[in-house]
């Protein structure tokens, strides 16, 4: 359940909300509109303070039902001097419902266009961090479910603003004690202008401590007074975030169109980069990314690991991103998708049985009767539904993000080599002649990227070279992983007699695809795929379509009994393969940072050639939410995942090439690509 919300009459058209839990009202809603802005926007001197600025973020706390965002929203949509930008970073123990969010903003028309934008992405709202999207990517809020110290733990950003808000401090002392105020006190730059409602002598004090200088000013009526103030400590503070490498948006190249390449470029040119993306093959998603399409789903594990929960986050944004950029039953399907539990039933992590159920069922629950008969399976086969889930077909999220301003693609260009020259950083090919240049590189190149920056480290140390041995001689630990699916195609009418959502679990499925390269309204349906580490072969073989066959009679056996007695989608000389290759990390996780060494001398160029690589099997679900992740590294913006979880995608190096090259075969047949 979420957090329960009492609505008492007060004349207005949504009620007044009233927090059982606290035995107080949700005070943003106190005096309405006026006074939110009097004491919030105005108290940080917004929208003024941000006028013209590149990007800004506001902290709050307590986002309550979030008329504090939805204002700040409504301000920066109306101000032709608004930053490109807006950070708005707020936390929330305790979430309230979608629909109580949007029952709150009926009081306030003028909100309302906004309200419906928030209510449709207020779903899965388990404890952490949950990046939502907003004004094709140029509003970002970070909502931080749980308790307020620990959320901002997780975060290292500075606000320029912060809106201190919650219950009174009598129903609520925890929003308002000294350790809150530190925590805050903890994102913030010299200068952040903070605003809260409350004048109380204990809020006022705890800020003083921590470096605030705060006065009361008048408040709007009914409320006598507000409180503003500046934090401007007597000492010198500590910096929360790190310097970023990549400083002012310049030029960036980025070598790979596939779904790493194009999502970083989008992001980047997003925030002001001239970006030029350079890829060997002559049509952008040629890679990997070419597979005709791929399965999008979270995935599960009892203990919440690294990769479930930063595979829920990707999820998340790259449901935003197609849902934004591509048009549903062509290039995706957010159909939800089945995944069978054939050698154990998958657990789910105990914690979520304590915690808000709804949040956890918006993510994944026991596939029910019906949707297991679709598959042809019965009640009693295990089975999870992941409601939000589908299909998409790479290569138009590649397009979509290429074509967006600031980006300019180019095909046929072979990057050999990177050289620094004079501070930039040049593409050269196999003659040395430059295809591009900028003051930032982005691998995305796949498992070519380990190659690229070794060519990065060679020349960056040049300079050094003379003298003691400053040369690194690692190799980023990224593994090609060959791969097949087959596909053939279908009829409309063998279409409806298919699961109308993929299926995955061991091996996967999906039916009714548009046909690859097909006319419209042709259908195809595809199942896969296979593994081979170290194998770079992008050959099609027959037996491999056999191999996947085969495991689609013990994924769907009914499926594969039925496209058998159609006699054609099964014919040998029907089912066709397509193989590509994955590149993959040994923990894996994407591998997304910069090159930079620690502490060596050619630390500073190497800081700007990012690797952004080793999506494995999951380029679907990782590619939007990384490229942000980058993108944020660099600005030293809010990041859309933990810290921690950023830090273990910081690309690792291996001494040898590919430590796990030689991986036993049975432990590669337990390879998925979900
Ligand atoms: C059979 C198979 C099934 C899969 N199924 C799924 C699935 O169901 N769901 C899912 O999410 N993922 C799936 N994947 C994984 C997904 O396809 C990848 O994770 C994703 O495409 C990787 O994207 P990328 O941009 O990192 O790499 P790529 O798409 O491979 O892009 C790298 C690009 O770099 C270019 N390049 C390389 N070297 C150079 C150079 N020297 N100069 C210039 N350009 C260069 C290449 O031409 C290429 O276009 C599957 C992969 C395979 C092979």
């Amino acid at each position: 359940m979420p957090e329960p919300v009492a609505w008492h009459d007060d004349g207005t058209a949504s009620g007044s909300p009233y927090s059982p839990r606290f035995g107080d009202r949700y005070r943003s809603e106190l005096g309405g509109l006026t006074q939110a802005r009097d004491v919030f926007l105005q108290g940080c001197g917004l929208p003024e303070a941000w006028a013209s600025q590149p990007q800004w973020c506001i902290l709050e706390t307590g986002f309550g039902l979030g008329l504090n965002f939805l204002l700040t929203w409504q301000a920066w949509k109306a101000d032709p001097l608004r930053p490109r930008l807006l950070h708005f970073v707020a936390t929330e123990a305790f979430p309230a419902s979608a629909d109580d969010v949007l029952r709150a903003a009926r009081a306030h028309p003028e909100l309302q266009v906004f309200a419906e934008q928030l209510h449709r992405q207020l779903w899965g709202l388990l404890p952490g961090l949950h990046r939502l999207v907003f004004e094709d990517g140029r509003l970002l809020l970070t909502l931080c479910i749980g308790d307020t110290r620990e959320m901002l733990r997780q975060q290292s950003f500075e606000a320029d603003s912060v809106y201190l808000d919650g219950f009174s401090p009598q129903c609520n002392p925890d929003m308002w004690n000294l350790p809150l105020c530190k925590a805050v006190a903890r994102c913030c730059r010299r200068g952040t202008r903070i605003a809260t409602w409350t004048v109380a002598r204990s809020v006022r004090d705890a800020l003083t401590q921590c470096g605030f200088t705060v006065r009361k000013c008048p408040g709007s009526p009914p409320k006598r007074d507000r409180l503003e103030g500046q934090f401007d400590p007597a000492w010198e503070p500590k910096k929360a975030r790190r310097a970023p490498a990549g400083a002012l948006p310049a030029r960036c190249v980025v070598i790979g169109a596939g779904l790493a390449g194009a999502a970083a470029a989008a992001s980047l040119a997003r925030r002001g980069w001239d970006v030029v993306v350079l890829d060997a093959a002559a049509a952008p998603g040629s890679g990997a990314s070419g597979l005709p399409a791929g399965v999008l789903a979270p995935h599960v594990s009892p203990d919440d690991s690294a990769l479930s929960r930063l595979s829920r986050s990707g999820v998340r944004a790259t449901l935003q991103q197609a849902d934004a950029l591509l048009t549903a039953g062509h290039d995706w399907s957010p159909s939800g998708v089945l995944e069978r539990c054939l050698d154990h039933p998958r657990r789910l992590p105990a914690a979520w049985q304590h915690l808000d159920a709804d949040a956890a069922r918006d993510w994944v629950r026991p596939a029910n009767p019906e949707q297991l008969a679709l598959c042809g399976l019965t009640a009693s086969d295990e089975a999870l539904w992941h409601a939000k889930g589908g299909w998409i077909q790479p290569a138009s999220l590649v397009r979509a993000w290429l074509a967006a301003p600031g980006v300019q693609w180019r095909g046929l260009a072979i990057v050999h080599r990177l050289a620094r020259r004079e501070g930039v950083w040049h593409a050269l090919d196999v003659s040395g002649r430059a295809l591009a240049c900028g003051e930032l590189v982005i691998l995305a190149a796949g498992h070519a990227s380990r190659r690229l920056a070794e060519s990065a480290e060679a020349s960056a140390s040049e300079p050094f070279a003379a003298g003691t041995a400053t040369r690194i001689h690692s190799q980023l630990a990224l593994q090609a992983v060959r791969g097949q699916v087959t596909w053939a195609p279908l009829e409309a009418d063998q279409a409806r007699q298919l699961p109308p959502f993929p299926v995955n679990g061991h091996g996967s499925f999906v039916a009714g695809l548009p046909l690859p390269g097909g006319p419209p309204g042709q259908l195809a349906w595809l199942t896969g795929s296979t593994f081979e580490r170290g194998n770079e072969s992008l050959e099609a073989r027959p037996g491999e379509n056999l191999h996947n066959l085969e495991r689609l009679r013990t994924l769907l056996p009914d499926v594969a009994r039925r496209l058998a007695d159609d006699e054609s989608p099964t014919a040998p000389n029907l089912v066709r393969g397509w193989a590509g290759v994955r590149c993959a990390t040994p923990s894996r996780l994407p591998a997304l940072g910069s090159l930079s060494p620690m502490n060596a001398p050619c630390a500073h160029a190497l800081g700007s050639v990012w690797v952004f690589s080793g999506l494995g099997s999951r380029g679907l679900t990782f590619a939007a939410l990384c490229a942000e992740l980058l993108a944020a590294r660099l600005h030293a913006e809010p990041l859309p995942i933990s810290l921690r979880l950023a830090d273990a995608l910081l690309p690792a190096f291996a001494a040898e090439p590919a430590a796990d090259a030689q991986q036993p075969a049975s432990q590669a047949a337990q390879d998925s690509d979900l």
